[in-house]
C-alpha cells in the first residue's frame, strides 16, 4: 500500500499537523460531548496510529472530559484532536481540519442515540447506538 501523508490544521494557520498511513474508523461522531465541544450537530473523525500523527506548527490547548483528552486551536477555537485516554496509542483527528477533507470517506455513524432529531441520515452506512464495538 502506497504511504499516505495527511496534511491538515486549524482555521487561523497557528497550529498544523501531519498524518502519515491510512486513517480507519472514519465515523460520524454524533456523541454529546463532541457536539459541544465543536459547536456542530456531529463531529466526523479518523483514526491514526499515535506516532504516526505529529504537529508540525503550533501547538493546541488540551482540555480533559470525562476521562478522555480533545484539542483546539487556542486562537481560533478549531476542534483538532481526541484521545479516548491520556496515554492512548491512537489519536483521533478531525476530519473536516484536513487540507482535504473530500479524499477520505466516512465508514459509519456513531452514538446515534444521542444524534439531533433534526439531523436526518439520508446515507446506507452503518449506524451504531454507542460505539461501533458495542450497539
Ligand atoms: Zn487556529
Ligand atoms: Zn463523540
Amino acid at each position: 500500500m502506497a504511504a499516505s501523508i495527511v496534511l491538515g490544521g486549524c482555521l487561523c494557520g497557528a497550529v498544523r499537523y501531519e498524518a502519515t498511513g491510512e486513517p480507519y474508523n472514519i465515523t460520524h461522531c454524533h456523541c454529546a460531548d463532541c457536539r459541544k465541544n465543536s459547536g456542530a450537530p456531529f463531529v466526523t473523525w479518523a483514526s491514526f496510529r499515535g506516532h504516526s500523527f505529529r504537529l508540525t506548527h503550533g501547538t493546541p490547548h488540551e482540555i480533559a472530559w470525562a476521562g478522555r483528552v480533545r484539542s483546539f486551536c487556542a486562537n481560533c477555537g478549531t476542534t483538532l484532536t481526541f484521545l479516548s485516554e491520556p496515554d492512548a496509542d491512537e489519536v483521533d483527528v478531525a476530519v473536516c481540519s484536513f487540507d482535504y477533507p473530500d479524499a477520505i470517506l466516512p465508514q459509519d455513524h456513531t452514538w446515534t442515540e444521542d444524534r439531533l432529531p433534526w439531523i436526518q441520515l439520508a446515507d446506507d452506512l452503518p449506524r451504531y447506538a454507542r460505539t461501533r464495538n458495542k450497539k
